[in-house]
């Protein structure tokens, strides 16, 4: 089984890097189920995959709340009969210097980056398990592999997801349950996470960074989509996707 034909739930789908994949994968054939908070941005996105001939549904969904995680699953079961992916991809990144002691923000990135991922794997965790077939796909960062300065919480958030698919890995084969996980670091990639950014001087760090090095969203969709391609045997776990300039 290919990406053609399968459901793929997304968070963060409003816009960058899940917009991206939901749209890549739609035209490929998945049928892709859209999450986040912004109604009006879902709706938009979705029109135009199935003006397109592609197959979309979505539902406001904020990943904080482990209800609408679960209610996200069951609109993929309803509408399309099945769920075979969740692409846990919706995070912030109100980046900071730790002395800044910005602590609402580091409580923002927890339950978002975090807990809001722990949600999204509780949500399909037993139908992955009764089905034994599944894949969880989350998108951690190069934050999540080496330091920043600014970055002491982020980068705890996305090391910690890192931790948590790849034990999901060796569970599941241990278990026999044959779910697929797949991290995913990437770095500058030009969205909108920088708008989350509340601290001045980071901000303008980050900016300047972005536009010399950053690109295209697109280029961790086509990551998501190799990794929903490869066969039930297959099980490609990590992928860095640098821009080629970032040092
Ligand atoms: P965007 O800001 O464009 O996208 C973030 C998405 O997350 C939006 O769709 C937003 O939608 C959603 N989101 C935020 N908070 C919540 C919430 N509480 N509940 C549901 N959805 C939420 O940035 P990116 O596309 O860059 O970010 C996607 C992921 O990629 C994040 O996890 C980020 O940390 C990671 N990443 C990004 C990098 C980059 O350079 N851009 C580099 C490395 C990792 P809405 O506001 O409508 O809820």
């Amino acid at each position: 089984m290919s990406v053609k034909d399968k459901v793929v739930v997304i968070t963060g789908a409003s816009s960058g890097i899940g917009e991206a994949s939901a749209t890549l994968l739609a035209q490929n054939g998945a049928k892709v189920v859209l999450g986040a908070r912004r109604e009006e941005r879902l709706k938009q996105i979705s029109d135009a995959i199935i003006e397109k001939g592609g197959q979309a549904a979505y539902r406001v969904t904020d990943v904080r709340n482990p209800d609408d995680l679960k209610a996200l699953v069951s609109l993929a079961k309803n509408k399309f009969g099945q769920i075979d992916v969740i692409f846990n991809n919706a995070g912030v990144m109100p980046n900071s210097p730790m002395s800044a002691l910005k602590t609402d923000d580091w409580n923002l990135m927890i339950d978002i980056n975090l807990k809001g991922v722990l949600n999204g794997i509780a949500a399909v965790m037993p139908d992955f398990v009764a089905q034994k077939h599944g894949q969880i796909i989350t998108t951690s960062s190069v934050a999540g592999i080496k330091n920043f300065t600014g970055a002491g919480v982020y980068g705890a958030t996305k090391y910690a997801v890192r931790n948590v698919m790849e034990v999901i890995r060796m569970e599941s084969a241990e278990e026999g349950t044959n779910i697929r996980t797949s991290t995913l670091y990437p770095g500058a990639i030009n969205t909108e996470l920088l708008q989350s950014i509340t601290d001045k001087a980071t901000l303008a760090g980050a900016d300047s960074l972005y536009e010399k090095v950053g690109i295209s969203p697109d280029a961790v969709a086509r990551v998501v989509n190799f990794a929903i391609d490869q066969p039930e045997d297959v099980n490609v776990s990590e992928f860095t996707v640098w821009p080629t300039k970032q040092a």
